[in-house]
């Protein structure tokens, strides 16, 4: 308790913001992150889409982390892996795009009582309330002009896009179970302003093991949220959402990583974009940890020893034309629209 509150104290007076969280005991051997949804992987059991997610198995936690793109897929994947989602302790739903959240469905069906947490957003998908006093009132309105008749309830209720799912709106960073935290940040990127999105970082003796959705409030303002909890960042996977970035801008997201974070290993998914798997390579060489749908990263001592680690190139050729396929169906993140704006400029 002492050592706490000297680190806190060391820490407020370097200026660091600091948050008190429960460390978990080191991630046991058997614990580990399996990716279930993503648009690239060597594994032939798996099918392969634009989308996100992973169960992350730690200390006797199963948590699932985002739903995928498409509900039948996601069933496929879940089913090829053996995954038991009756099981599993709770869902975290990133954002509410829906390649995040599709597979939800499948979940519910499932497993219709688990508890998902998702962002706070007021009139979203996720349901929310409101206290009545938010609407101005005329009362000189006759009562049938009236909303509820002049005499609406104290709090205002609004719905979820899965009526009875047991969603728990996540307003602020919380610390959900011990050594277990949801990073809430809102994004401030253009085409996604004033987007929350929720990450899952969990602290282990042996450092956080962060998992990102999309990053749209940004890889580094979320690593630095997890670094207030616990300075030693362990292993980040996820989505990075550098798949539109510039080189200029890869650069910077790699060396604030590598060199301001002191991320030990990176395991890169989803949104990260292909040019940044590249980067993220070649910056962390044998740190970097293969992601592709169906791979596990094992968290135990030792973790990135077993596995695909350092192995060859992080996309093969048909990974590299799946991610071209869709980007060219769906234009999902402005890709086209971006290389169209790239060509006009060019030309001037
Ligand atoms: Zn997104
Ligand atoms: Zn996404």
């Amino acid at each position: 308790m002492k050592l706490r509150t000297t680190l806190v104290l060391a820490a407020a007076l370097a200026g660091v913001a600091i948050m008190v969280s429960t460390r978990i005991a080191a991630a046991d051997p058997t614990s580990r992150i399996t990716i279930l949804y993503d648009a690239f992987g060597a594994d032939a059991a798996m099918k392969k889409d634009w989308g996100f997610s992973a169960l992350v198995e730690i200390s006797g936690k199963r948590i699932l982390f985002d739903t995928g793109n498409d509900s039948d897929i996601f069933a496929a994947n879940i089913k090829a892996k053996n995954i038991d989602l009756t099981s599993i302790d709770f869902v975290v739903l990133s954002h509410r795009h829906s390649d995040h959240m599709a597979g939800l469905n499948h979940v519910l069906s499932v497993n219709p009582t688990v508890k998902i947490y998702a962002p706070k957003e007021g009139f979203g998908i996720y349901g929310s309330s409101l206290p009545s006093s938010f609407y101005r009132k005329d009362e000189s309105l006759p009562q049938e002009m009236r909303y509820y008749d002049g005499k609406p309830p104290e709090v205002m209720k609004f719905g979820a896009a899965w009526q009875r799912a047991n969603i728990e709106p996540v307003d602020k960073t919380t610390e959900i179970a011990p050594g277990i935290t949801l990073i809430a940040l809102v994004s401030d990127a253009p085409g996604t302003k004033e987007l929350k999105e929720l990450s899952l970082a969990v602290n282990t003796s042996d450092g956080i093991v962060l998992v990102v959705g999309c990053a749209h409030p940004g890889i580094e303002r979320i690593v630095e949220a997890a670094k207030a909890i616990n300075p030693r960042i362990r292993l980040i996977t996820g989505g990075f959402h550098l798949v539109v970035a510039s080189d200029e801008v890869i650069a910077k997201a790699v060396a604030a990583l590598k060199d301001s974070f002191k991320v030990e290993n990176i395991a890169p998914g989803h949104c990260t974009g292909e040019p940044t798997f590249a980067a993220l390579k070649q910056a962390f060489g044998d740190r970097y940890l293969y992601a592709g749908v169906g791979t596990s990263l094992p968290l135990g001592p030792g973790m990135g020893s077993v596995g695909r680690r350092g192995e060859g190139p992080a996309l093969e050729e048909n990974d590299l034309a799946t991610y071209r396929k869709l980007a060219q169906r769906e234009d999902p993140f402005g890709i086209l629209r971006a290389r169209q704006q790239r060509t006009r400029l060019s030309h001037l």
